[in-house]
């Protein structure tokens, strides 16, 4: 075994905490790992793997691609253009099964029938092309029990702090249906971890990180809705075609996706904002994709 495999090992060992009293243990549960191809989701599996050491055969990697499929929509628009590779180095390296889920229609057409963008009060983005499309797709397989994991970390934020200290772990209502024999519940195991702890887990599995990392503190869609002012001009500035695609929308839609103390502004404007003291990069945003069923 080399010396860094015998470093995952221990790190995870010693990251693997008692699980929650109502959820017992992992036996007798076919695991979904909410699989977005961030450091997160990546550290996740790593714990369950090398800390809990749960069999390869209970563990799937599920990713909710929000451009739906690859073969309808094979130019993204949210999904980075790198993650549909990305996902499938990753699913190697892990040697583990990965399962891309979508809804047949893209989080553009969405946004696009609507007329208005997601938003905070409105993440439809979540619950259309993440949370509805996973809870389909459970109720499609069947009787059995099922076990969704995601990596929300108290690290990120206060109020992210704040949800999982009530709980991580809970019944997945919008798939559970007992009557049918299909259980379903959700556990957030990687809730304790630190930053550099995932790092460290990656690095000691010789995992790369997504490339999105080299613009963007988070793993999230392209233009995420919750992209500050710095990062969505960095990602303008990568993609000007996608980008001025959302100017225009804008402009069709007379609809912002952002808004200042209740004021729209447009994305052009907001970009404007990426040197100013307005930049929110600092500020203790709460990460996208990430709300009980
Ligand atoms: S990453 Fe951002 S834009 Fe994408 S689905 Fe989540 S909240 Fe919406």
């Amino acid at each position: 075994m080399s010396e860094n495999k015998q470093k995952l090992i221990e790190l995870a060992e010693r990251l693997a905490i008692p699980l929650p009293e109502e959820m017992g243990s992992f036996d007798g549960y076919s695991l979904h790992c909410n699989f977005s191809g961030g450091k997160d989701s990546i550290a996740l599996v790593l714990l369950l793997l090398y800390g809990y050491k749960v069999p390869k055969e209970k563990i799937q990697l599920i990713h909710m691609r929000v451009d739906s499929s690859e073969e309808r929509n094979p130019n993204p628009l949210f999904d980075w253009p790198q993650t549909d590779e990305y996902l499938r180095y990753c699913a190697k390296k892990l040697d583990l099964p990965l399962v891309i889920i979508s809804s047949p229609k893209s989080l553009e057409e969405r946004i696009r029938d609507r007329g208005l963008w997601p938003a905070p009060s409105q993440q439809f983005c979540t619950s259309y092309q993440k949370r509805d499309v996973y809870a389909k797709w459970v109720r499609s397989l069947g009787p059995g029990r099922y076990l969704c994991l995601s990596g929300e970390r108290a690290e990120e934020s206060s109020r992210r702090a704040q949800n999982l200290a009530k709980s991580t772990f809970r019944v997945y209502k919008s798939a559970n249906a007992p009557t049918k024999n299909r259980f379903v519940d959700w556990y957030r195991p990687i809730h304790h971890l630190l930053t550099d702890e995932v790092w460290e887990l990656m690095r000691l599995a010789d995992i790369e990180p997504h490339p999105c990392y080299q613009n963007v503190s988070r793993c999230s869609c392209r233009f995420c809705i919750f992209l500050s002012p710095k990062e969505m001009k960095k990602v303008a500035e990568l993609y000007p075609e996608e980008f001025q695609k959302l100017v225009e929308m804008e402009k069709q839609m007379g609809h912002t996706m952002k808004y200042e103390k209740g004021n729209s502004i447009s994305l052009e404007e907001f970009i404007n904002k990426a040197n100013t003291n307005d930049d929110q990069l600092e500020l203790d945003l709460f990460k996208p994709c990430a709300t009980w069923a």
